[in-house]
């Protein structure tokens, strides 16, 4: 689980980003009863509720194994059996009239669920990945309906761990207002701006309104050592320590919250990591490396943005018709329509692209008269760590430890200092720069 560490002038404090952006980001491990609906939706504005311990990876999660359905006129069940107890999230969705359930599950074994036995609140249902960690049960109602209970059941004997959720009917009106609770409470979770019309796209940016949340990424990690010195120094350890010292000037600013993927000698995917500056909204995304490199006069600071030239998996992602809604959540109301989606898409993927440049270009304007770069700092490349659709990415190489000069900088703690401060004013200056271009817009 990714932790935030909040930029605030007096002291700091820290807590947990929200979960991931699905319809309602808050998820639940217990009892949820009727009448707590309301507050569930106003507390995760406030206070989202943190990860079980058993579940701080998407490795942990357990496999969704079955799903059914039972229905009457008056009553409905659903249960979803799981290799393993999980977190729950419960959101209601209208047009058509909808509930889903959501689970933190690593993946789904149901290929096609049973129909729904009988007839009456529960039209059908389905069961699909909604995202990496995240899997959707999506009941069609026939009437409007609302969870009654949902509880979670360990396993038992030969009995799998469950999920049970029982509904009960409901008012149209209730119904209404509760889809839009959880709407607005899960923009508010994901930090996205309040809807605007979509007919105005110029208004949207990658702004945020409160402290940017800035997700530094110390690459390599446990069993990958990453490069490593002659002297036996390894990259994954260079690349933590930058990390933590950067976070640390940044938090102090209180200008930004910080987020580390990997805050010790945790080994991690590229997907992961990219992963969590997605799901947890980064407004910035700063991988951290010093590689090796076969020509070992080559030496000094450089950064990448991610080659235009590169496989956009945008493309991948929007096939599916919902994560095409959870990307563009913080750019539109998610019920634009289709052809206004596209024209945010697109408006999204070129702003990702400038804002990346911007960054870059920052940073090395605050590096280069500190420390050495590398001929030509600014560079392309297809990193699959910068592949993010919807954050801006930037992948920092502080130098070779293939180089003698590099290795002995790499380790000294007033280069060090210098090259952290001058980062952090390069993301100053990024954040400013780009409030300065939303004035000017
Ligand atoms: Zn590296």
């Amino acid at each position: 689980m990714l932790r935030r560490v909040a930029g605030e002038s007096t002291g700091q404090t820290e807590g947990q980003v929200p979960v991931p952006n699905s319809v309602s980001a808050l998820w639940r491990s217990g009892r949820l009863l009727v009448g707590l609906l309301v507050m569930v939706s106003a507390l995760a504005v406030a206070a989202p509720t943190t990860a079980q311990t058993s579940l701080a990876s998407i490795d942990d999660y357990p496999d969704v194994v079955d799903a059914r359905v039972s229905t009457t006129a008056e009553r409905a069940r659903l249960i979803i059996d799981l290799t393993g107890p999980t977190e729950f999230a419960i959101a209601t969705l209208r047009d058509p009239d909808r509930i889903a359930i959501d689970v933190k599950a690593f993946e789904t074994k149901i290929l096609a669920p049973a129909d729904v036995a009988g007839d009456g609140i529960i039209k059908s249902f389905d069961v699909s990945m909604a995202e990496r960690g995240r899997a959707r049960t999506l009941l069609e109602l026939n009437v409007p309906a609302q969870v009654q209970q949902a509880y979670m059941l360990d396993a038992v004997a030969d009995q799998p761990a469950r999920l049970v959720v029982d509904f009960i009917l409901d008012t149209p009106e209730n119904f209404t207002s509760r889809a839009a609770a959880d709407l607005a409470a899960s923009l508010a979770n994901q930090g996205a701006p309040p809807p605007t019309p979509p007919t105005d796209p110029g208004t949207h940016g990658t702004v945020p309104e409160g402290r940017p949340l800035v997700v530094l990424d110390p690459g390599h990690g446990g069993i990958d050592n990453g490069a490593s010195a002659p002297n036996g120094v390894h990259e994954k350890n260079i690349t933590l320590t930058f990390a933590l010292q950067l976070q640390k000037v940044l938090v102090d600013s209180g200008r930004f919250d910080v987020a580390l993927t990997r805050e010790d000698d945790t080994y991690l995917t590229l997907n992961e990591r990219v992963d969590l500056a997605r799901r947890n909204r980064a407004n910035l995304f700063i991988s951290l490396h010093a590689d090796s490199f076969q020509d070992t006069a080559i030496r000094g600071a450089s950064v990448y943005t991610r080659d235009e030239n590169a496989t956009d998996i945008l493309d991948k992602v929007l096939a599916d018709g919902e994560n095409r809604y959870d990307i563009v959540a913080g750019f539109a109301v998610p019920q634009s329509p289709p052809e206004v989606m596209d024209i945010l898409v697109d408006l999204m993927r070129r702003e990702m692209r400038k804002s990346s440049f911007l960054a870059a270009e920052a940073l090395i304007h605050q590096l280069e008269p500190s420390v050495a770069m590398r001929r030509f700092p600014l560079r392309q490349a297809d990193f699959f760590v910068l592949q993010a659709p919807d954050v801006p990415s930037l992948l920092v190489e502080l130098g070779f430890l293939s180089n003698g000069g590099d290795i002995a900088n790499l380790q000294q703690s007033e280069w060090r200092d210098r090259v952290v401060d001058a980062l952090a004013r390069g993301v100053a200056d990024y954040f400013d720069k780009l409030q300065a271009e939303m004035v000017a817009e």
